[in-house]
């Protein structure tokens, strides 16, 4: 199977747009973008359809698909019951990267919610062509992240074509996505709002609509948080990574320090701009932005990472940053990413 590359150029896609919801309705896999990365869509309420993205992605199959919705209309059709919290929720965040946890109707197969879950993940995306996909497949579209299980998360459609050419039908290119980290995923457990993974609607954001809190099994890190994909490693580069975090300046000097460590051909930093100035010319560096930009840094976490994968790096050191805002959901990516190899610097006195 050849995979086409639409690009969504308004008149051009308005005609396309039939032709991938009817592959779509029919079991075939349509990558799509969204504003955090880009998804592999196939038609959530078939089962044939769900086996196919756990096939196409490598990955295990008891961890359970996101559904995408074109509205907020939609969910009653696939959940039991949605409460006042969860519809605060809805009306201030969506379309947008707020994935919330319902109890499921039926009609939702086992093999989306990964086997033995009785809830579904539901999200509207922020991408007009998206909506307008799933609008025009009629059915919602199962879509976890369009790469192969364990690598970064792809946020262009090159990313997807790098992983999936041959494997599914077509990608839809908008470019690259605006977030590049992927949606906050919650559910909500005796009218407190609990996240189950980071994403780029903030604790804080969540705490203006009601209580809210991490996941306990999140910060302890038992290795069984409640969205199953969480305990599997992921987004890690080809090359071993270590993020220095923590004070800012003896960070920025811990990692300078490796310039003279070793063969600095063969080392990739992930760094700050402001680190990457103090560093040798021919040093083989990615810049996630200015040191205060965590925006910055969370639109180009996978990339970086992914960069890394085409450069003849053995070890990749990288700067990290701190929990505030969507920090949080950039230093949990990057302790997966890096198997935990995240060394937190005391300011030097
Ligand atoms: P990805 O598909 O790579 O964006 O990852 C989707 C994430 O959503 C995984 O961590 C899943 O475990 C999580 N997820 C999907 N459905 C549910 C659900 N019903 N309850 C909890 N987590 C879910
Ligand atoms: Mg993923």
């Amino acid at each position: 199977m050849d995979t086409k590359r639409i690009h969504v150029n308004e008149s051009y896609y308005k005609e396309e747009v039939f032709k991938l919801g009817k592959i779509l309705r029919e079991g075939g896999l349509v990558a799509f973008p969204t504003e955090t990365v880009y998804g592999l869509g196939g038609n959530a309420l078939d089962a044939d359809a769900a086996k196919k993205i756990y096939a196409a992605k490598g990955r295990p199959s008891d961890n359970p698909l996101i559904v995408h919705v074109s509205g907020r209309d939609e969910v009653e059709k696939y959940v039991e019951h949605v409460g006042s919290i969860e519809n605060k929720l809805m009306e201030k965040f969506w379309p947008g990267p707020l994935t919330i946890v319902f109890p499921k109707k039926d009609i939702i197969p086992k093999e989306t919610s990964g086997g033995g879950l009785d809830t579904v993940a539901l999200r509207c995306p922020q991408n007009a062509a998206t909506r307008a996909l799933i609008k025009a497949a009629g059915v919602p579209l199962a879509g976890p992240s369009a790469n192969i299980s364990g690598r970064p998360s792809p946020t262009t459609a090159d990313d997807v074509l790098h992983d999936m050419n041959g494997r599914i039908s077509a990608v839809v290119d908008d470019g690259p996505c605006n977030i590049g980290l992927e949606s906050t995923i919650i559910g909500v457990e005796n009218g407190e709002i609990v996240v189950y993974r980071p994403g780029g609607i903030t604790l804080e954001m969540l705490q203006e609509i009601g209580p809210a809190r991490m996941d306990s099994n999140l910060i302890v890190d038992t290795g069984h948080p409640k969205a199953p994909g969480m305990k599997y490693r992921h987004y890690a580069p080809k090359a071993p990574l270590t993020v220095y975090t923590g004070d800012r300046d003896s960070a920025a000097a811990k990692i300078l320090e490796k310039v003279h460590e070793g063969d600095v051909s063969k080392i990739g930093f992930f760094v700050s701009e402001e680190t990457a100035k103090m560093l040798p010319e021919d040093a083989i560096c990615y810049i996630w932005g200015k040191r205060e930009d965590k925006e910055s840094f969370a639109h180009n976490l996978f990339t970086g990472l992914l960069y890394f994968n085409e450069q003849p790096v053995e070890q990749i050191y990288g700067e990290g940053t701190d929990q505030a805002g969507i920090g949080r959901a950039i230093m949990n990516r990057l302790k997966k990413a890096s198997g935990g190899h995240i060394v937190v610097e005391e300011k030097e006195t």
